[in-house]
């Protein structure tokens, strides 16, 4: 309230108690808005220097508490360096993750009175196809702790397995205690389809790895101020607490969802049944998989209120042959690149034909382990090789062929003069 007694100033009115500085000459008042004003249009007329138009709250922003803001184009083009393929994902990951960190900073900014919701994302798609990798990936550019956390050790407080706020410690952990950082980190939870509930119907018994977990990972994933034991384990009365606020936390959730086709197959058949009805989806599993919409994962088991705090839900491509080959070579630390320069210590040349390159694949594909299944195709020709090379200096190149990922021949070796052992 102002009173008779306070300075006002006399461009605006404002009573002192209102403004952050007042000027006085005699009885002449002036605010700080007003002085401001007043050069900015001095500003406009060219007159004098530019004032840099950042309250504290922004520049604030700007900082970013260390956090990198990159723009959604930016993110992806860091993602393909290191992700193959996988375009959709990378689209709405990098979205995303840049409106996650818009809404922090607006969050600072309490003269805005339009909240952004967090944009916490589902990754759908097979093993090995690089969910946990696009997660990895996205921490690393962004600067911001991340942890990893496996639903399937996940229990409801009080019974055998990890409680949820473990997932805290975590990254907590990645962030040196630092808990200020941490809290706005990203926090990647792997098989999430795991704890889908077992049945849609209730049963007497708990479902203490199932529905339980997901209502206890709900609290965290909307936002709480959770009280996290810092050194994990079990929560215990003579432990002192870490409290952290999720709020800001990116929740990334993956799995592959086996079965969630069959749940959209039935919808989408159910609805083109009858006279008029569309011809049968002869559609892969996979193009299926990218029709689906949160109903459907509310049928496979995971609880509606958490299914609603996964918008944005992205589908992983399975990758084919020609995806694996450019993955045993393209990637910034692609696994060739990481056993040409194993070699070279050895001053080995080593190289794979791109015949041998497809054979990997196609016997990576039959495993349906995804790119995860390549490096043990690679070891499983390579182990012996690695064993020998380094004793025997005659070797100056290794050379991979189909016929020898087959099984059908040996690696071809180069040897040249006896040379030195590194
Ligand atoms: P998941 O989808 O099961 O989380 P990961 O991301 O853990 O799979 O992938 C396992 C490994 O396979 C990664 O560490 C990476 O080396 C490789 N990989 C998988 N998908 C890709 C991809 N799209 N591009 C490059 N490498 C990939």
């Amino acid at each position: 309230m102002a009173n008779d007694t306070m300075k006002k100033c006399l461009f605006c009115g404002k009573p002192e108690n209102k403004v952050r500085n007042m000027f006085s000459a005699g009885n002449n008042h002036i605010c700080d808005e007003c002085v401001l004003f007043c050069y900015d249009i001095l500003e406009e007329q060219g007159g004098v220097a530019p004032r840099a138009k950042v309250t504290e709250k922004k520049k604030k922003a700007a900082d970013n508490g260390g956090i990198t803001l990159k723009k959604p184009a930016e993110i992806k083009a860091v993602l393909d360096e290191y992700v193959i393929g996988q375009d959709d994902a990378k689209i709405a990951l990098s979205v995303a993750v840049y409106n996650h960190y818009k809404r922090i900073l607006t969050l600072e900014d309490d003269t805005d009175d339009v909240e952004i919701q967090k944009s916490n994302v589902l990754l759908l798609g097979p093993t090995g196809t690089g969910k946990t990798l696009l997660a990895q990936t996205l921490a690393r550019l962004l600067n911001v702790p991340f942890a990893i956390a496996d639903a399937t050790t996940l229990t409801e407080a009080g019974y055998v397995g990890d409680d949820v706020e473990n997932v805290l410690t975590r990254l907590i952990q990645a962030a040196n205690y630092n808990v200020e950082e941490a809290s706005h980190g990203i926090i990647y939870i792997d098989e999430i389809d795991k704890i889908a509930r077992k049945s849609e119907n209730t049963s007497i018994t708990r479902d203490v790895s199932g529905e339980g977990v997901q209502q206890a990972l709900l609290k965290i994933v909307e936002g709480t101020v959770s009280n996290v034991p810092p050194q994990g384990g079990r929560k215990h009365p003579h432990q002192e607490f870490i409290q952290i606020d999720t709020k800001n936390i990116l929740f990334i959730c993956g799995g592959a969802f086996d079965g969630l086709e069959a749940v959209i197959k039935k919808r989408t058949d159910s609805s083109s049944m009858g006279f008029g009805g569309k011809v049968k989806d002869k559609s892969s599993d996979y193009n299926i998989l990218k029709k689906v919409v949160p109903h459907d994962l509310v049928k496979f088991g995971i609880v509606p209120e958490l299914v609603g705090r996964l918008p944005v839900i992205t589908v992983l491509d399975e990758l084919d042959e020609p995806a694996l080959c450019r993955i045993l070579t393209e990637p910034k630390n692609s696994l060739i690149k990481q056993y040409t320069k194993l070699f070279e210590f050895d001053n080995i040349d080593f190289e794979v034909t791109p015949e041998a390159l497809t054979e990997i694949a196609k016997v990576t594909i039959e495993q349906k382990t995804g790119a995860r299944g390549l490096r043990a195709v690679v070891e499983s020709i390579l182990t012996k090789l690695m064993f020998d090379a380094p004793s025997d200096s005659s070797i100056t190149g290794i050379k991979i062929t189909a016929e020898c990922v087959r099984g059908e021949a040996e690696p071809e070796i180069t040897r040249g003069q006896e040379k030195d052992v590194v």
